[in-house]
């Protein structure tokens, strides 16, 4: 990854060191219960190994969006900690006054109480980013869903680290995006669906000029149809941004890579799983209609494209496929991806769900944790916590010439 610098864990001595571990714990707790915890056991791999290495573990993570500056129970890793212990049959000491009292003394594995009750934190303030690396020896970043945010746990704490490096859930993730982005087997082919229409149209500016075909579904579609002057009815689409989708259409024809839109589509009149639903050319679309997936023909098209790619990026599904009615089309699209050879990466919180519902997670290349983060790589923005892990690693390689 010459593009990407890092120091990992491979590269160190963790032997008596104090191990201060950024990871993402933000599951799903509801009632001081875990609603999933796939985020927790993706972990399990680093801290095994870390202890292994005869490190010490502090583990630090957000959960939920808690305000600033106030303990608040609803937010509190308690039941995470639990259940790691439970994972790791290991004691794990949840500390929550480690800024007045110090961490405790012993071998336990230490878990900061949520990152997000710090004062400080969202506004990636330098002394708050000091005392977290003051706790540690050396500062390991295996959060790449944070990695988009400059944060005093993503970013500052790296800064003043002694040592900052990437876990190998970082590293990977870094891998298969660079693979699939920045070197990726032609052709590239992009698949974004979605709901967040403007976060995404923001990201196809970029993506056009990198993939070789686009395929676009869901509100982004949609305002794709209305700037090509279909009517889309009562669809979502962001009327706003019609001029930029006419701009982004006509770019990627002058490119070469002319995006295809549906051409049939399926409606519904009301957005209920149980509401009645049509399929209809996209010509064809009343006032009071929603379109809330594509229609066979589209498909067809769509997963051509896809059939004939080298590697392929997807985010966003193209219909509500949590509606049985109106999910053949996002089932189609795992479906394609799935079945083909090519290398594929897929993230964002739907389309993982959209992937374990109708296909299977072992038969994509890469799924990535990421959202936000994923999107970020792709319209081609630094990462904050992993720019500045590169700088690290740059200053420890030099460190390392010098000597
Ligand atoms: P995102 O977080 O942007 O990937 O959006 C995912 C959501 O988009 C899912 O919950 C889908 O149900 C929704 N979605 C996909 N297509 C449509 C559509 N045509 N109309 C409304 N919502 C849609």
């Amino acid at each position: 990854m010459a593009d990407h610098p890092l120091i990992t864990l491979d590269d160190l001595d963790l032997s008596g060191k104090r191990v201060l571990v950024r990871v993402d714990f933000n599951v799903p707790v509801r009632d001081g219960t875990i609603g999933d915890d796939t985020r927790i056991r993706a972990t399990l791999n680093t801290l095994h190994r870390i202890l292994r290495g005869g490190g010490r573990l502090i583990l630090l993570s957000h959960l939920g969006r808690p305000e600033e500056g106030h303990f608040d129970e609803t937010f509190s890793l308690r039941p995470v900690a639990d259940h790691l212990a439970d994972l790791l049959k290991r004691k794990v000491v949840l500390c929550r006054d480690w800024q007045e009292q110090g961490l405790p003394g012993g071998e336990d594995i230490v878990m900061l109480e949520n990152v997000r009750f710090l004062k400080g934190e969202k506004a990636d303030d330098e002394a708050l980013a000091k005392q977290l690396a003051g706790l540690c020896d050396i500062f390991v970043n295996d959060a790449f869903a944070t990695a988009h945010r400059a944060q005093a746990s993503t970013h500052g704490v790296a800064r003043f680290a002694p040592v900052a490096c990437a876990g190998p859930l970082l590293v990977n993730e870094i891998r298969a995006l660079s693979a699939a982005f920045e070197h990726p087997a032609r052709p590239l082919a992009a698949i974004v669906g979605g709901a967040k229409v403007s976060t995404k149209l923001t990201v196809l500016e970029s993506l056009i000029t990198n993939v070789d075909q686009l395929i676009v579904g869901g509100g982004i579609a949609n305002t794709f149809l209305a700037a090509a002057g279909y009517n889309v009815g009562k669809s979502l689409f962001e009327s706003d941004l019609l001029p930029e989708a006419k701009k982004l259409l006509a770019e990627a024809d002058r490119q070469g890579k002319h995006i295809p839109l549906p051409v049939d589509v399926v409606c519904a009149r009301d957005f209920k799983e149980d509401a009645e639903v049509s399929t209809r050319p996209v010509d064809d679309v009343q006032d009071d209609d929603l379109i809330l997936d594509i229609g066979p023909e589209t498909i067809r098209t769509y997963t051509d494209v896809l059939h004939k790619a080298a590697t392929i990026i997807w985010n966003g599904p193209v219909g509500v496929f949590e509606f049985p009615s109106c999910s053949r089309g996002t089932r189609a699209v795992t479906e394609a991806v799935s079945n083909s050879p090519a290398f594929s990466v897929a993230g964002g919180g739907d389309t993982i769900a959209a992937i374990s519902r109708f296909g299977s997670a072992n038969r994509i290349s890469y799924i990535s944790t990421g959202g936000g983060a994923f999107l970020e790589f792709l319209e081609g923005k630094t990462l904050p916590a992993v720019a500045v892990l590169e700088e690290a690693a740059r200053a420890w390689q030099q460190g390392a010439q010098r000597e």
